[in-house]
């Protein structure tokens, strides 16, 4: 019998703490930090999500603002709107909801925000700074499936680390985060060969793919740590994980379900990414002053 890592408690420890770190900064420098948010299209789970953002934004007391564009909108002026909020001193957070209506270049749009506002932790100044070590925004999910597994007391020096997904969004920052914190890595994709062997090597097992039941009993090591990053819908529209859940809890140490996993972390992390950002924005704009 796995430990069931609550995800939802952890956000919610995160969320408070974030609450708290709020007052303090706007005590500090008297403003709340501001995230903002850009919405183009109407993309319905995307609605969802930025709807979400935002009412948890508000409840730890930030600042900010949804800009809800029409999918109509062309990329010259989404571009200007992103210099726009760059330029904004009040403006901490940017985050452009992807992915964006046919014709727009998501990848373009996330490169025009200011690398110290990128709360999604997605522009290549972010990317390389993470993987050489350097200081800056890390993204969100990830750093919610690093936490989750703190939270568990996994110990991840010289853990056997396998990450199944490569994308930039999820699967190469998890990969650099464990990195990081000294776990011997391995990045599985599509194109590995015998994936559960590899899996099976694994005291650490992220699955961040997006394809149900991909992770089954045959591919977790006894005692594992496992953590389903994927968001799937099985045939009666009931959110699931890249795990096979029944099949592998028995044998895991410890498994994050779906939901309440690893989804709640991710908006916990982009509050707790954009108080990081305002802080030290306000922190240099001050010594500049000073
Ligand atoms: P993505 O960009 O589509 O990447 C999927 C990755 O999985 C790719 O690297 C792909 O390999 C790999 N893959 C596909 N089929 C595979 C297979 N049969 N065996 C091994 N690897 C395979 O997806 P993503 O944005 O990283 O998201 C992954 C999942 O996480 C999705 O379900 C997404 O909805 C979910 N997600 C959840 C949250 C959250 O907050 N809970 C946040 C972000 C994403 P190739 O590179 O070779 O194509």
């Amino acid at each position: 019998m796995a430990t069931i890592i609550d995800g939802k408690a952890v956000a919610q420890t995160v969320r408070g703490e974030v609450a708290r770190g709020v007052t303090a900064f706007r005590a500090e420098f008297g403003r709340a930090p501001g995230l903002h948010v850009i919405l183009a299209g109407d993309d319905p789970a995307s609605a969802v999500y930025v709807r979400n953002k935002e009412k948890a934004a508000v409840e730890v007391g930030m600042d900010g603002k949804v800009h809800r564009l029409p999918a109509s909108v062309g990329e010259d002026a989404l571009l200007g709107l992103v210099r726009e909020l760059d330029a904004d001193e009040r403006v901490d957070g940017i985050l452009v909801q992807l992915p964006l209506p046919k014709g727009l270049d998501g990848a373009r749009v996330v490169q025009a925000v200011l690398p110290e506002k990128d709360v999604d932790g997605l522009h290549v100044q972010s990317a390389g700074a993470l993987w050489s070590g350097r200081p800056g925004l890390v993204p969100c999910t990830p750093r919610g499936c690093l936490r989750l597994l703190d939270h568990a007391g996994i110990k991840l020096e010289g853990a056997r680390a396998v990450v199944v997904g490569r994308s930039p969004l999820v699967g190469k920052p998890v990969a650099a985060l464990l990195l990081d914190r000294n776990a011997t890595v391995t990045l599985a994709h599509s194109k590995s060969r015998d994936l559960a062997a590899i899996c099976r090597e694994a005291d650490v097992l992220v699955a961040a793919v997006g394809r149900r039941g991909l992770i089954r009993a045959e591919f977790v090591k006894p005692g594992a740590a496992v953590i389903d990053v994927g968001t799937n819908r099985d045939e009666a529209g009931k959110l699931c994980g890249d795990v096979d859940f029944a099949a592998v809890e028995p044998i895991a140490g410890a498994i994050t379900p779906v939901p309440g996993g690893v989804g709640p972390m991710t908006i916990a992390m982009l509050l707790e990414n954009t108080l990081i950002a305002a802080r030290a924005r306000a922190t240099a704009a001050r010594q500049g002053r000073g």
